[in-house]
Order: C-alpha cells, then structure tokens, then sequence
C-alpha cells in the first residue's frame, strides 16, 4: 500500500491506478474499527482497486468540539487497510487539504441543518466541503459510507446529485460490538461505565423496532418508546431521537413508507449517534441492520 500526503500526487497516483477500472473510494478519520474495514472489504468485492483516506478534518468540529482529544491510531489503521488490500492511502495534513487562503466552502442548505447539522451548527459544511475535495481528488467510481452517519448519506447525496458528482454513493450497513453498542471511533474515549451506559442507544432503537414489529407506524408512539428508555439514566443526556425521511431528514408522522430513527446522545463528554431504517420493513426477518441479533433485554 502507498501512504501518500499530498494532494498532487494522490490525484497522479489515483489516475494511474484506475486506468480505466472502477475505483472504490473509503474516506476515514481513522481510529480504524470493524466498521471502517466493512466498507473496506464491501469496496474490495466490487471494485478493481480500493483507495482510502485517513483525516482528521478540522472543519467539522466547532470550537470546543472534540478535534484535539480525537483517538489518532495512525501505525495500526495503516496495517489494517494494508492487510485488507487497499491500493492507495492518503493522509493530508491539515494545511495541504485547507492551504493559507483557502475560503471556498461547499454548503448543502436545508438537509445540512437538520438532525446532527443542527446540534453541531457547520458540521455538514465541513463534512461536504471535504469530501467533495476528496472526490475531486481521488477520483472514485464508488465511495463508501456507513449507515450508521445516516444523515452525512442524506447531505453527501444531496450533494452528489446538486454538483453532478460522477460517484456513485454506497450506504453500508451498521456495524455493531457484541453488546450492540455501534462500533465508533469515539468509543475508544468512554470509561468502562460510560461504554455501559452507551448500550441506551442500542436499546432506545430496539425499543422502538420491537413496537414496529407489532404493526406500530406512529411517529409519536415510537418516540416515546425512545424517550422512555433514555429516561432510564440520568447520566446520559439525549441531544435528539428523530423519525424522519431518510433523504429529506424532514420529520415524518408514520413510518408506513420508510422511515430513519435516529438518537444522539452525550454519554459523559462523548456524543454518540446510532439509528435504524424502517426500510426492510416489513420484518418479520428481524433483520434491520443487525439491530435485533443480539439480545440484552431493554
Ligand atoms: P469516520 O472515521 O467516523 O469519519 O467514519 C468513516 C466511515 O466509516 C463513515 O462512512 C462512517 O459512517 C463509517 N462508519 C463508522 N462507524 C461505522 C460502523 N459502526 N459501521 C459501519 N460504518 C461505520
């Protein structure tokens, strides 16, 4: 695997790579876990070449967010993608991807103020404006994101469509520990109790899908289901449990044709976010995601 920092030369060497061939595209901040290396995998399956980038993008956090305490595993999340057969990695500094002057930012209005945009006032503007800067450098046929930023998808999709990107965008599916817990990056910052205390997610959204089972659609009902399990513990505070439409991430009042639940919530002074899609429904194979698989009892 080459490790390459600049811009010039990843896009020489990215075209050189592809020649003709489809390119698959992973972009990363690293800490890589299981769930980085599903899209890895998924991308090595259907493409003939797999790129990925490592970088920490500093204009998605506001100040006082969580940029300098992010987990950075730089050594083990090159021997990760190494071993899973990625072609191309590239990792930036922070100037070679925002160089003194730089002022052109990529904005997706609306979508890109609901749900974590709105928690996070200039998260997707800085998420939009770095990967369009990725694509445009990598070049890829298909670029791979996981579900479980469900509504990064809907504001890079939006953005896809709107800039007439040539990359096919591929949700993957939500990657989970063993307790439920999604796997994330961020994980790595919990306490032991705090990783505890984080299963509220999980059980928040299988609170919600056993209701869907009984033939439940109602909006209402549904979040209060969640509310009710986040009112278990006090110490973790809920920044938002939404039923919303997966593309619009405008609030649906039935999730009769397909909805996203989706929570965020501060587990001490980490947020975490995890949702389901009401999609596959019905489903009776219990399978959205992995969310019912596994079993602690809410
Ligand atoms: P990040 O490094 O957090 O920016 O994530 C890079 C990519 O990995 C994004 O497309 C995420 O949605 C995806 N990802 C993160 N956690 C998971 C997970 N538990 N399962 C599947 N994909 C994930």
């Amino acid at each position: 695997m080459q490790v390459i920092t600049t811009a010039s030369e990843m896009q020489y060497a990215c075209r050189a790579l592809k020649n003709n061939r489809t390119l698959g595209f992973v972009p990363t901040m690293g800490a890589l876990h299981d769930g980085h290396l599903s899209l890895v995998h998924r991308a090595l399956s259907e493409c003939a070449a797999v790129a990925a980038s490592i970088f920490v993008n500093p204009t998605q956090f506001a100040a006082g967010e969580d940029y300098d305490v992010y987990p950075r595993t730089f050594d083990a999340d090159c021997a990760k993608l190494e071993a899973a057969g990625v072609s191309l990695l590239f990792a930036p500094s922070a100037t070679e991807m925002y160089p003194p002057g730089a002022t052109t930012f990529v904005e997706v209005a609306s979508i890109g103020d609901r749900l974590d945009g709105a928690s996070r006032p200039g998260h997707f503007r800085g998420v939009a404006t770095v990967i369009a800067k990725l694509f445009n450098i990598v070049g890829p046929d298909r670029a791979y994101f996981g579900q479980k930023d469900a509504a990064q998808i809907a504001v890079l999709r939006a953005m896809i469509r709107d800039l007439n990107f040539p990359v096919q965008l591929i949700a993957c599916p939500i990657v989970r520990e063993p307790g439920g817990l999604a796997m994330s990056s961020r994980n790595r910052n919990l306490s032991a109790d705090d990783r505890r205390r984080a299963l509220i997610l999980h059980h928040a959204l299988r609170a919600a899908c056993k209701l869907l089972q009984t033939g439940e659609t109602n909006a209402e009902a549904l979040s209060s289901a969640i509310l009710t399990a986040f009112a278990n513990d006090p110490h973790v505070r809920l920044d938002y449990a939404a039923i919303v439409d997966p593309a619009t991430l405008l609030p649906v009042s039935d999730t009769a044709h397909g909805a996203l639940i989706a929570v965020a919530a501060w587990v001490g002074s980490t947020r975490l976010i995890d949702n389901l899609l009401t999609e596959n429904l019905p489903i009776d194979s219990l399978l959205i995601d992995n969310l019912l698989l596994e079993a602690p009892h809410v």
